[in-house]
């Protein structure tokens, strides 16, 4: 059993805590991950009771998650709701901090305060935690993203964050880091011999890391339009990614070990010059479009966005890593909006055979990772075709674990959220990991600011604009959808 906790979520009602967070820690407690007597104090603006507040997370269960709820039943609902109390705060006002530590009194348990809310509001929180003396040493406080627009806000961020915790209370949360298939990666790689001496310049010839969303913009038009897919998607998410599938073996699982190889990882990226940005960048925005035979409006028609908006909602990317596995090898990172499908996925192209004693073209090998709509891992081989002659055809390994494993996956939050209560912070991003990550893309940001311009269209429903195909064939490879044509 873990440790007593007192959990605040500061924007407690909130989409990202109703969606995530109470289903997440509901399946926790399921599960029986969660200690006896840990609470969970939603903290917000509006004046609600308890039960008000109760009957809202209730609803949240049962619409994101039907299915556990109905398994578990009506008494292990109540059980979890018992744990949520709610309590009205102006996170702007100094004083009202005064009555949460009254709550978070006379107990022994860890205390971990969630930031699910805009980083507009970390400056009064951390400043309203460190009055009410609530930063002792003993605490962890919880970073959603965005930390930060640029790396000067970033910074400042941090800095007003390790103004008032340490370093090793501080929680930057990823959620992509959290998933199942992303540790199945680090097992791949560090629990086996069989893939490793091929993960390296001889033998990879491109990595391919897409992220691709078939939404729009959805209710947050006005902080997309203010944000953009660059902000939203790779200087975290992505690159994090990247860092996962190209680090060097950490010397254990602690968590300054794995950052430190990630670290290095961001450290090696290629820095970008005038003639790199230029070629290497591809910078869309959608347009109207059909999507699975449904019309949907183009970015600059969608609530919140400006008219005439040149924010991207889709960016391709190359790079390299410059280091002695991986140089001259691409790196090609892609995300979107309105794409033709929802999927995540990372795929290592390995090279194709030297010399080919079959009929017919060899599809080189790959292993793809999806890490959504739905978690596998698969290895593609050549095999010969049944019937006369020796015809080959491309089929996986299935290397998903379905099979094998039984148990419930954990969800991200999930597994984050008890990393979190537990004090393990390999999952979560170091300051000088964000530092690293927001130096790389700066020269980005002021490249586009510089140019001005506008987006090329693509149209909703499609792999992006044209041009990122154009990225691909110039390193001789192509995207992952377009290979299996
Ligand atoms: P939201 O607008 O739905 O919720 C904001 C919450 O903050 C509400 O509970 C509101 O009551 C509270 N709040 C606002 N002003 C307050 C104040 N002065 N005092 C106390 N509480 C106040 O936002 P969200 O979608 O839940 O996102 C929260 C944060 O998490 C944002 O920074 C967002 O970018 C980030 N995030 C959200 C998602 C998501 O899927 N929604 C995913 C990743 C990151």
């Amino acid at each position: 059993m873990d440790n007593n906790f007192d959990l605040v979520i500061f924007g407690g009602t909130g989409d990202l805590a109703l969606r995530k967070l109470y289903p997440a820690l509901f399946m926790a407690d399921c599960d029986g991950r969660l200690h006896r007597e840990g609470r969970i104090i939603a903290a917000a603006r509006q004046t609600l009771d308890d039960s008000a507040f109760r009957t809202r997370v209730s609803e949240a269960l049962s619409r994101f998650i039907p299915s556990m709820v109905t398994s578990a039943g009506e008494a292990r609902v109540a059980a979890f709701l018992s744990r949520i109390t709610y309590l009205a705060l102006d996170a702007t006002n100094v004083e009202q901090y005064r009555a949460l530590k009254a709550s978070l009194n006379e107990r022994d348990s860890q205390t971990v305060f969630y930031l699910s809310v805009g980083p507009s509001l970390f400056p009064a929180i951390v400043g309203g935690l460190k009055a009410a003396d609530l930063n002792t040493p003993d605490t962890r406080i919880v970073l959603e993203k965005p930390l930060g627009r640029d790396l000067v806000s970033s910074r400042e961020i941090n800095d007003l964050v390790l103004g008032a915790f340490a370093e090793s209370q501080v929680y930057r949360i990823d959620h992509y880091l959290g998933k199942e298939t992303v540790q199945n990666l680090l097992a791949l790689r560090f629990g086996n011999t069989l893939l490793e001496p091929l993960w390296n310049r001889s033998w990879v010839r491109d990595v391919q890391i897409t992220i691709a969303e078939a939404v729009g913009v959805e209710t947050r038009g006005e902080f997309y339009d203010s944000t953009g897919a660059f902000r939203d998607m790779v200087q975290n998410h992505l690159l994090n990614l990247l860092c996962i599938t190209a680090m060097e073996p950490p010397s254990s699982l602690d968590p300054d070990a794995v950052r430190d190889e990630k670290l290095q990882v961001l450290r090696s990226l290629k820095p970008w010059t005038r003639e790199s940005l230029r070629e290497n960048l591809v910078r869309g925005q959608y347009r109207a479009g059909l999507l699975r035979g449904e019309q949907v409006p183009a970015y600059t028609s969608e609530q919140g966005v400006a008219a005439g908006s040149a924010t991207e909602t889709y960016v391709a990317l190359r790079t390299e890593v410059g280091n002695w596995r991986w140089a001259g090898v691409p790196f090609y990172l892609r995300t979107g909006k309105r794409m033709a499908e929802r999927r995540a996925e990372l795929v290592i192209n390995f090279n194709p055979p030297p010399h080919s004693i079959f009929e017919g073209v060899l599809a080189p090998n790959r292993l793809v990772i999806t890490l959504q709509p739905e978690e596998s891992v698969r290895l593609y081989t050549m095999a010969k075709a049944p019937g006369d002659g020796m015809r080959l055809r491309e089929v996986f390994l299935d290397l998903d674990f379905h099979e094998f494993f039984r148990e419930r996956r954990q969800d991200a939050y999930e597994r984050l959220l008890l990393d979190v209560l537990r004090g393990n912070a390999t999952l979560f991003m170091r300051r000088d990991e964000a530092d690293a990550a927001w130096r790389w893309c700066q020269p980005v940001l002021d490249f586009w600011a510089a140019e001005g311009g506008t987006p090329i269209g693509y149209a909703a429903g499609s792999w992006g604009p044209p041009a990122s195909s154009r990225l691909t064939a110039v390193g001789g490879t192509a995207w992952h959808e377009e290979l299996q044509l």
